[in-house]
């Protein structure tokens, strides 16, 4: 086959790409790979495994570089079609054990999100004003309502909700099926290269097979300056009034979320798609081991797979560094 794998020079760039409505994709400073059409494999829907009330169709789209295309246009509630409840999210006392609890992450690392995690919150992040629980009760403030999880689980959080550990039930949020919030993501049919990195600053980064999306970074500065912890499940997943439940990681080190099996040759499988259209396999392959060649946007290409994605690790609060192709308007 014709691969050229081929790095270019990393470009500065401050081009926006201009936006008409929607999710706007800025080029980003970045060494991408080349990828020749004999790498693109167009998406597969098959590998979808929605749950009710979600629906893939075909849908006309534009790209975000202007160019007419055909996109598929998938319908999600966002509740995980492999999964039958949600959470742990946050320790209800000091004392309440990593089974019952989920997860918060910092710098790069997954942690327990335990009660003595949040008791040492002070101590974790060498600030005093952390206090999660009641110094009497050792009960965690947990935001148990939809009030207080909606005044929580903003960018401007309510100072009453200072000091405190926000989880939202998806049952605020259920539509007839009680699944939650119904949300359309497009994603070209068939991959188009962008000319330079696509930043994922801004934009969800894909849709997992399982029906959930993968979303943006988690905007942990807005989070951790209000005193609180957006708690997640071990699955790095969560629930906001917005997006209903979503990930802003992949945690198959030591989990399996999103479910996914190893390809027959041991590389790591795929457990959704970006937005652009490529695959996102999981972040190490069946002997533990990370491809060694990704590039900036943690891509690569092989004869069985073409180009796709390996996604970072679960503390990272990324799935992928950029878009390597065109995603849609
Ligand atoms: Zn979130
Ligand atoms: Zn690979």
């Amino acid at each position: 086959m014709n691969k050229v794998t081929t790095f270019a020079m990393p470009i500065l760039s401050v081009l926006i790409i201009a936006a008409c409505g929607g999710t706007v994709v800025e080029t980003v400073d970045d060494t991408t790979t080349s990828i020749t059409d004999d790498d693109v494999q167009a998406v597969d829907t098959s590998k979808f495994e929605l749950g009710t009330s979600s629906s893939i169709t075909e849908v006309s789209c534009t790209l975000s570089n202007g160019e007419s295309s055909t996109c598929y246009s998938i319908t999600i509630n966002g509740f995980p079609s492999d999964r039958t409840e949600l959470g742990p999210f946050c320790p209800t006392t000091t004392t309440t054990e990593a089974v019952d609890a989920g997860k918060w992450f910092d710098d790069g690392v997954l942690y327990d999100l335990t009660g003595e995690f949040i008791s040492k919150l002070d101590i974790f992040y060498g600030d005093s004003n952390w206090q999660l629980y009641d110094e009497n009760t050792k009960e965690v403030k947990i935001t148990d309502t939809q009030t207080a999880c909606e005044a929580a689980a903003r960018p401007d959080v309510s100072a009453e909700y200072n000091n405190y550990c926000v989880q939202c039930d998806i049952s605020y949020y259920s539509d007839t099926d009680g699944e939650g919030i119904s949300s359309t993501y497009l994603i070209p049919v068939t991959p188009v290269q962008r000319s330079s990195a696509g930043s994922v600053d801004r934009s969800s980064i894909g849709v997992a097979f399982n029906g959930v999306v993968l979303d943006a970074a988690a905007p942990t500065e807005d989070i951790l300056s209000a005193y609180t912890i957006a708690a997640f499940d071990d699955c790095v997943g969560h629930v906001n009034p917005t997006a209903g439940y979503h990930y802003h990681g992949a945690n198959h080190g030591e989990g399996t979320c999103p479910g996914v099996d190893f390809e027959e040759d041991g590389h790591g499988g795929a457990f959704g798609y970006a937005l652009d259209g490529y695959a996102i396999h999981t972040m190490l392959d069946e002997n533990g081991d990370e491809e060694s060649d990704l590039d900036t946007c943690r891509g690569h290409t092989d004869d069985e797979r073409g180009y796709h994605y390996h996604s970072a690790g679960a503390g990272e609060n990324l799935f992928i560094g950029c878009f390597t192709g065109e995603t849609a308007r």
